[in-house]
């Protein structure tokens, strides 16, 4: 398998550490709010890539953070008279929900909390002044950067360039303006602080990753992830930290996903097209936007609009309805009768499982991989009616159903009966035809043909008979 590497900007084979296993990070949210769409992005392509790599035979450890001591979230339980903990609490338990109607491995996954660490954290910064590269002006502590190897190695960037370019306050206590703070002094009295060698305090965000996922996962990992604005200077400081302090490579390969547009605008507060996946809910099945973040290669931009969730939404009644179709033609095929084009329709079947791990082998392409479903749904449709063999149906839903839970996709809708589905369907082309969406009313009507379905338009409405 290939995946891009930010590190070299390239597309390497992947070859783990220790085989047969995986060691991944992704950094997680500062819980003090909603997660918005742009945050569900990550999670959803990191989970397909660990469901993927599982799908391989790959023993995953995945880990992702919540970040629950931050200024944000300090302002935030002042702003409210409550304790930091009952915010972090709540926004925590609003995660997992979402992350939950996500179908996010929450099982498989790791969630380590930056309070948890405090004592590594201290233990971490310690380490970095033992080796000259960390200085306590007053009781805050920062990385002084000159003593990073490479620092600048991931973004690309040139710290002469960037040092030129950065605001030089005068009162600034820092050697360098690029360095960052390991340790933030208390500003006052009832902020959360932790006791440290430097006075009461807390850890600085980027030193969080750096020390939960050493911690966890050791001093080198195969796979750090992230979005794409994580970058720079998270990332780029989160290796100068760990590489300073251990001598090892961080992360063997770093891997960045593009961002969300919203009607092809870019998303943020101020232009108020910034969703939260519960607004988002209140419209769509989350079904529907996990497939839809799946629409489209993890490193271009993704863009949201109703008519691309319409589309979406459509694609994945399209499965629904292949899932169900082959179901039934389970129940009603004979068994005794041995086809003689078995062995061809098996091939031609297991021929789309190939394209989908070709494309998931590339860099993880799971716009191609969800192509190679759509095609062999429709090859089922069309094809398997007339062999009237169960073995063929099984090993058709056999490989549907392998295939669309690397995608983390059939998960939501319960086992409705055929007969409630059918009606939905038909209750849908009726609103097409209404809507003039006459291809929609063809497309539901072709749907139907496959399934065995006659339609009869009557004076009293649409009537419909199994063939
Ligand atoms: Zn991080």
């Amino acid at each position: 398998m290939k995946v891009y590497n930010t590190l070299r900007r390239s597309k390497e084979e992947f070859v783990p550490l220790e085989e047969g296993k995986v060691k991944m990070y992704v950094c997680g949210p500062t819980v003090y709010n909603f997660i918005h769409v742009g945050n569900a992005r990550p999670m959803i392509v990191f989970d397909t890539l660990r469901r993927y790599f599982q799908y391989k035979g790959y023993d995953v450890t995945f880990v992702s953070n919540f970040t629950d001591i931050d200024d944000k979230i300090i302002l935030k339980a002042k702003e409210a008279g409550v304790d930091f903990t009952e915010i972090t609490e709540k926004y925590i338990d609003a995660y997992l929900e979402d992350s939950k109607a996500l179908n996010f491995k929450e099982e498989d996954t790791i969630h380590p909390k930056a309070t948890e660490y405090i004592e590594e954290m201290i233990e971490f910064v310690k380490g970095l002044e033992d080796k000259g590269a960390a200085y306590n002006v007053d009781g805050n502590v920062y990385f002084d950067i000159s003593k990073a190897k490479n620092y600048g190695s991931l973004s690309k960037k040139n710290i002469d360039d960037l040092q030129a370019g950065a605001r030089i306050d005068i009162a600034d206590e820092k050697k360098n303006p690029m360095d960052f703070a390991l340790w933030k002094k208390r500003k006052e009295e009832s902020e959360p602080a932790w006791e440290s060698p430097w006075g009461m305090g807390r850890p600085g965000w980027h030193l969080e990753c750096s020390v939960m996922s050493k911690a966890i996962l050791g001093d080198t990992m195969d796979i750090h992830a992230g979005g794409e604005d994580l970058e720079f200077p998270h990332h780029e400081n989160e290796i100068a930290q760990s590489e300073t302090l251990t001598g090892k490579p961080f992360a063997r390969n770093w891997m960045h996903n593009s961002m969300i547009t919203v009607d092809n605008e870019k998303m943020s507060k101020s232009k108020g097209n910034f969703f939260t996946i519960k607004d988002i809910a209140k419209h769509y099945d989350l079904e529907v936007l996990r497939l839809w973040l799946l629409s489209t290669h993890y490193r271009n931009p993704v863009n949201f609009s109703d008519e691309i969730m319409e589309q979406t939404k459509n694609g994945l009644d399209r499965i629904y309805n292949g899932k169900s179709y082959l179901e039934r033609l389970i129940e009603t095929a004979d068994v005794s009768e041995l086809q003689e084009n078995e062995k061809e329709l098996k091939e031609k079947i297991d021929s789309y499982r190939l394209s989908f791990e070709k494309a998931m082998d590339d860099d993880l392409n799971t716009a191609d991989g969800l192509s190679a479903i759509y095609e062999l749904v429709r090859f089922t449709n069309g094809h398997l009616k007339e062999t009237n063999s169960k073995a063929i149906a099984e090993f058709a839903l056999e490989t549907l159903l392998k295939l669309s839970d690397v995608l983390g996709i059939l998960y939501s809708r319960g086992e409705e009966t055929l007969d409630e589905e059918i009606e939905k369907l038909i209750e849908e082309r009726t609103q097409a035809r209404l809507d003039k969406n006459y291809q929609r009313a063809d497309e539901i009507r072709d749907q139907l043909d496959a399934m065995g379905i006659e339609l009869k338009d009557t004076s009293t409405g649409v009537e419909w008979v199994k063939k």
